[in-house]
């Protein structure tokens, strides 16, 4: 009994010993804790405050702790602060670089705490440090890949940004890409390729075999001699072909292509594009036809000059007066047949090189048609052409060009309905604008033609084949009037019933371009 209360009076005198406060420091092996006189000076010094700072006791005692901080902190009062800051209500965490013993920088967070005697005067003062190094390396690491991850977004976003721009461009370019890998004989065409031969996405198998299909069959030959070519000996050319559509309808399209080889010079990858250039094509053959067509138009009002001039000189040679006035009649109208062809050549040339100009004026609509339909009479009196005015007065535009548009929809409506025997012409104010109409009963215009014939060269297959003479640029001309005029040129028709031809004009000063 008496040996425990021994025991326990030896355990209370050891919890008040300066022995007990001295291993409760160096208890906390992970705290660097040391207490430091009013000006800073270490006074007492703990073995977590050496593991941590590098130094022994001696050779810190009485020194300021400020030897402990970079001198730049040092320069910046840091120390100082710290005690001051230990005082306030909310007291800070003290958190930075420190300076180890031999110069090693750690990084540390900690406390300091203000030491008071009985009387509540400030003596002295604790400071406890951690060493964080490790964990704000962690932390910056952590930062660091954040960053770099946000960094890889951006980067990821921009590359579909990018993606999304090439898709684009395919899009609008009529491109689509394709991948042969020859030694996996596999072939990869992206979407945009698939959309251009008429599949959906992911609908193409990725066979040789399964291409060649797709090639009009005129074009198979050399299609197939031009890729074998590649893949063999890896020249890759330039190929034009046709390919016809699962709706059966056919396309132009132009390849190129680049060819990937081994280490043994071998070809084993292709890459190349596919450019749908089936309006290009259009055009090239529009150009052709037209360009026969001019010549054979130009030729027939030649011919027949050449021959009346002939007939009229003996004519008057022979004395036959009467017959020469026939004959030269027949050369005025070859001649004006002659002078509208040039002029529709000139004018297109104009509209292509932006020159088409216009010289506004207000003028009377009425007299103004009124006029038109007498000058229709001299070359044609197959039709009567029915005026049906509306309550419009006075129209702004260029007299001379909305003469030539309007004159051009009465002699079309006059050859392309040979059967009928009247064209009629409506005005109509719809606000600000004037409306003026041309209508027909003759052989009309297919639904899908409908969108073409404002294009230059285009005709119908109908009127070709009706042998219906034209160039197939008045509707091109007119309907550039028409847009430089602020309006546009339409057309409602239904084969075998006719067509109505209708622009809108403006009736004032500003609403024209
Ligand atoms: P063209 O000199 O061939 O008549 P246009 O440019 O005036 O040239 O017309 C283009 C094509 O539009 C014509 O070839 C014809 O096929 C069609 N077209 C124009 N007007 C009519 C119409 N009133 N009725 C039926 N087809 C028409």
């Amino acid at each position: 009994m008496k040996k425990k209360s021994q025991h326990l009076q030896l355990n209370n005198d050891f919890f008040q010993s300066n022995d007990f406060y001295k291993r409760l420091m160096d208890s906390l092996e992970e705290y660097a804790v040391f207490t430091l006189d009013q000006k800073g000076r270490v006074k007492t010094w703990n073995t977590g405050a050496k593991k941590i700072l590098g130094y022994e006791e001696k050779e810190v005692l009485g020194k300021n702790y400020a030897m402990f901080f970079t001198p730049q902190e040092d320069k910046l009062g840091t120390p100082k602060k710290e005690l001051i800051n230990s005082l306030m209500k909310n007291r800070p965490i003290n958190e930075g670089w420190r300076v180890k013993k031999g110069g090693e920088k750690f990084w540390t967070t900690g406390f300091v705490f203000p030491f008071k005697n009985a009387k509540g005067t400030v003596i002295g003062y604790t400071k406890i440090m951690r060493d964080r190094t490790e964990r704000q390396r962690l932390q910056d690491n952590q930062k660091q890949l954040l960053e770099i991850e946000q960094r890889a977004h951006a980067a990821t976003r921009n590359l579909l940004k990018n993606e999304e721009r090439l898709n684009l461009a395919q899009k609008a370019g009529r491109i689509g890409t394709f991948e042969w890998l020859i030694k996996d004989n596999e072939i990869i065409f992206t979407p945009e390729l698939e959309a251009l031969y008429g599949m959906q996405p992911g609908a193409f198998k990725g066979t040789y075999g399964e291409w060649i299909k797709r090639i009009h069959t005129d074009d198979v030959a050399f299609f197939d001699a031009t890729l074998k070519l590649a893949q063999n000996t890896g020249e890759s050319n330039d190929l034009e072909f046709r390919i016809t559509l699962p709706d059966g309808s056919v396309r132009w399209m132009l390849s190129k292509s680049d060819v990937y080889f081994d280490e043994k010079k071998k070809p084993f990858r292709i890459i190349g594009v596919n450019i749908d250039i089936t309006d290009r094509k259009n055009l090239e053959h529009q150009k052709d036809v037209f360009i026969g067509i001019a010549s054979h138009e130009l030729r027939t009002p030649v011919t027949s000059l050449k021959l009346f001039s002939n007939i009229i000189i003996n004519q008057v040679r022979l004395g036959q007066k009467d017959q020469v006035l026939e004959s030269a009649q027949i050369i005025k109208s070859q001649t004006n047949r002659l002078m509208r062809l040039v002029d529709d050549l000139l004018d297109v040339s104009k509209i292509q090189a932006g020159k088409l100009e216009l010289n506004h004026q207000l003028f009377d609509a009425r007299e103004f048609i009124d006029a038109i339909i007498l000058e229709t009479k001299h070359f044609s009196q197959s039709h009567k052409i029915i005026y049906k005015p509306g309550n419009v007065e006075k129209i702004l535009g260029d007299k001379e060009r909305i003469g030539q548009v309007i004159m051009n929809l009465i002699s079309n409506a006059i050859k392309y309905s040979p059967r009928a025997d009247s064209i009629v012409i409506k005005t109509s104010k719809k606000g600000e604008r004037a409306f003026i109409e041309v209508q027909d009963f003759g052989i009309g215009i297919p639904k899908e033609e409908q969108g073409k014939i404002f294009d230059r060269f285009f005709r119908t297959t109908d009127a070709k084949d009706k042998n219906i003479s034209g160039f197939g640029l008045g509707l091109f001309i007119s309907s550039e009037i028409v847009r430089r005029h602020g309006g546009e040129l339409r057309v409602k028709s239904t084969p075998s019933k006719g067509s109505t031809f209708y622009f809108s004009i403006s009736l004032k000063q500003g609403h024209s371009e």
